[in-house]
């Protein structure tokens, strides 16, 4: 079973989507689904608004639907000085999958295109790579990281090539595999073009480190983009030979690296 591991339901601030249409789409394409939602316990600092969620009130409300195909899970954004909070979070909580994010750093917001824009692409990339070793390294409870090409995605920057920042890219692998943390594959942006060359320059030097598994996330805030882009990256993944996994009870299940 194919099982989209990253999505949105009106548990997070920027999705309004019942879990109702999630779960019925779902079963219409056959995968299964585990809905991630925002807690981002220092966006006030960076500038932003508050992101969390009342995390009883989810599973008190979700836990009925539970099922072999449907899962609940958590984005947390990752910061040093929440780390704590976040760790005894998810020991707290029966949660199947656990997602690291990298929506700010040091301070800063990641989807600030002024931000960004304001500093030199190689400069910035050599730095969020570090950092992202860092925080793997300072949150080894995470089951995956989310989407590495999330600043990418606010900036005039290139995409991230293997090859381009190789040293970088090594040591936040390194850290993934010694720590278990899967790499996610986020499809929120169609595979083609210079992201798929991008991509498969960066999932191919993830398997040169040792690393073996990726988890699928179309990072859906509706139900229509559920699954969406799965193709292409299923085929990227089994061309690279690396395994499609999920999460059930915090346990990562893998199903090969062939073509569903
Ligand atoms: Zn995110
Ligand atoms: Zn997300």
């Amino acid at each position: 079973m194919i099982v989209d591991t990253h999505m949105h339901t009106e548990f997070s601030f920027d999705s309004s989507e019942k879990i109702e249409r999630m779960l019925e789409k779902a079963k219409e394409l056959h995968m299964g689904i585990t809905t991630t939602e925002h807690k981002d316990l220092n966006y006030e600092e960076v500038g932003g608004f508050p992101i969390d969620f009342d995390v009883d009130h989810y599973f008190k409300t979700y836990e009925k639907y539970r099922s072999d195909t449907y899962f609940m899970g958590i984005e947390l954004g990752l910061d040093r000085n929440y780390t704590k909070e976040l760790e005894h979070l998810t020991s707290q909580y029966p949660f199947d999958m656990v997602i690291g994010s990298l929506h700010t750093m040091k301070g800063f917001n990641l989807s600030s295109r002024k931000y960004l824009a304001k500093m030199e692409e190689e400069v910035f990339y050599k730095e969020y790579l570090h950092y992202a070793k860092e925080m793997v390294e300072e949150h080894p409870f995470i089951d995956a990281l989310a989407h590495f090409d999330y600043p990418t995605r606010y900036s005039p920057y290139r995409e991230m090539r293997y090859e381009a920042y190789q040293e970088d890219f090594d040591g936040l692998f390194q850290a993934m595999v010694k720590h278990q943390v899967t790499l996610e594959l986020n499809l929120k942006r169609p595979l083609q073009g210079e992201l798929y060359h991008a991509f498969k320059s960066v999932y191919g030097g993830y398997k040169s480190q040792g690393g073996q598994f990726v988890t699928l996330a179309s990072d859906a805030h509706v139900a229509e983009d559920i699954g969406r882009n799965f193709h292409e990256a299923k085929s990227l993944l089994d061309e690279l030979g690396l395994e499609i996994c999920y999460y059930s009870n915090r346990e990562r299940i893998c199903q090969g690296s062939s073509l569903v």
